[in-house]
């Protein structure tokens, strides 16, 4: 005999309203399960290197929107600086005749008035107008070492005075034959800030981005800087918050010409290669300042690097340095101050030491992967639901460059983490 049928009518009808009240709230939960809090990670090809995603958002269809307006913004940059394929706004001024006027939109121009800026305030150690000499050396094909007439020549196209640029009509003419723009050194970095802003711009709170190496991140951030000879090691874990975080150094892979490797970052001043003593890394607000100046602190070298890095700060542009110096068969780890705290060196106490150089021999180096178990992630309460890797665009080989920042984000409870992140300032 069914149950209900056993009861008295009253308790029947409560039974039954039971069974409704059971079954809305487990239908109210099925539907509330599609709007868990999510977490997006994508992972695909952008600007000829690899992009790597995570955005979270209040559902997986949020996430996924806003992690897709972000790609798009980043492919939509490329389009705008690149000049490996023709016809873009930085191309056509590549290929002007000298004296000829470009017209570039508001975006463009802007963005090259506060790129050349950078030029004069890193004393020349980073300047956009290096591709005569990027093609001296042959860097965007097999390379290949310049005759001494071939490198004077692309020493004196180079410069910020080989182009005159009309920040408020847009009217940019380059004034030598063989000047040219090279957007390698800060392009990503401002494709990053862009998608950044798009994120935002959707709500997003936590999301982290890595373009090639440089990692953006909204919220907290665990960032791997690797090893500069063996990338797949990790040399230092850095802490950051709302920040980007850039490396400049020559991959182990390289290019080499007769036996001799050359190196991509190249002294504008001298035409060479810049000598070669491991890596320079930058943290800062934004993704282009962070691009630019591990570039110029590399050229540099670490004591001029981390002189500029102070007085930048001293003029109002945030940013920390980092440099991964090679020494008896390890690394040293300079710091600028900020930064101290904010290190930790696998296996070393950095946190405990905090000394500005801190001594790295050849380690018990920590493979990011395997550490991963020891820091719990802090997104982790949301549902990790990947995608597919897409193609969005070929863009050009960056095969000499590398992944070089691993990344993970900041432990949320982790005790030696116990310091909050890095937060610069903004302007
Ligand atoms: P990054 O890896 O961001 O340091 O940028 C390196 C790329 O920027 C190179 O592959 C060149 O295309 C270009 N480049 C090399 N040296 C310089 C320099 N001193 N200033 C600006 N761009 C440079
Ligand atoms: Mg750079």
């Amino acid at each position: 005999m069914p149950l209900e049928s056993r009861l008295p009518s009253s308790a029947s009808r409560l039974l039954r309203l039971s069974l409704c009240l059971i079954g809305a709230v487990l239908a109210l939960a099925a539907d509330r399960a599609g709007t868990t809090p999510a977490l997006v990670e994508r992972h695909l090809e952008a600007m000829g290197t690899l992009l790597g995603l995570s955005v979270a958002g209040p559902d997986r269809a949020a996430a996924l929107e806003s992690s897709e307006k972000a790609v798009r913004e980043i492919a939509r940059v490329e389009t705008l600086i690149t000049t490996w394929r023709p016809g873009g706004p930085l191309d056509r001024v590549n290929t002007a005749p000298p004296g000829g006027a470009v017209l570039l939109d508001a975006e463009v121009s802007e963005l090259l008035n506060t790129v050349f800026g950078w030029s004069e305030r890193t004393e020349g150690a980073f300047d956009p107008t290096v591709l005569p000499l990027v093609r001296a050396w042959d860097l965007r094909g097999q390379g290949c070492v310049p005759d001494v007439a071939t490198l004077s020549r692309a020493l004196a196209a180079t410069g910020r005075d080989r182009f005159a640029l009309d920040a408020a009509t847009g009217r940019t003419r380059r004034l030598s034959s063989d000047a040219g723009i090279d957007e390698g050194a800060w392009g990503k970095g401002y494709a990053l800030d862009r998608a950044v802003s798009e994120l935002k711009r959707c709500g997003v709170r936590e999301a982290l981005l890595d373009l090639g190496g440089q990692v953006s991140a909204i919220g907290p951030a665990r960032v791997a800087i690797a090893d500069p000879r063996e990338r797949r090691r990790t040399a230092v874990f850095l802490d950051i918050l709302d920040s980007s975080v850039s490396t400049s150094g020559n991959s182990e892979r390289g290019i080499v010409v007769a036996g001799r490797r050359i190196g991509h970052l190249l002294d504008p001043r001298t035409g060479r290669p810049a000598p070669d003593f491991g890596s320079a890394t930058v943290v800062a607000p934004s993704g282009v300042t962070a691009d630019i100046l591990s570039t110029a602190f590399f050229v540099l070298g670490p004591e001029k690097g981390l002189d500029l890095s102070e007085r930048l700060r001293r003029q109002g542009f945030p940013n920390e340095a980092l440099f991964l110096v090679a020494s008896d068969g390890g690394w040293k780890t300079i710091a600028s101050p900020g930064l101290r705290s904010r290190l930790e060196c696998p296996g070393l106490q950095a946190r405990e030491q905090s000394p500005l150089v801190i001594p790295s021999p050849s380690l018990p180096f920590c493979h990011p992967e395997r550490s991963e178990g020891s820091a719990p992630v802090a997104l982790s309460r949301f549902v990790r639901s990947g995608q597919a890797p897409q193609r969005i665009c070929p863009g050009h080989d960056l095969s000499n460059r590398p992944e070089q920042i691993l990344r993970r984000f900041a432990p949320q409870n982790d005790k030696k983490g116990s310091a909050a992140p890095l937060r610069l300032s903004k302007r």
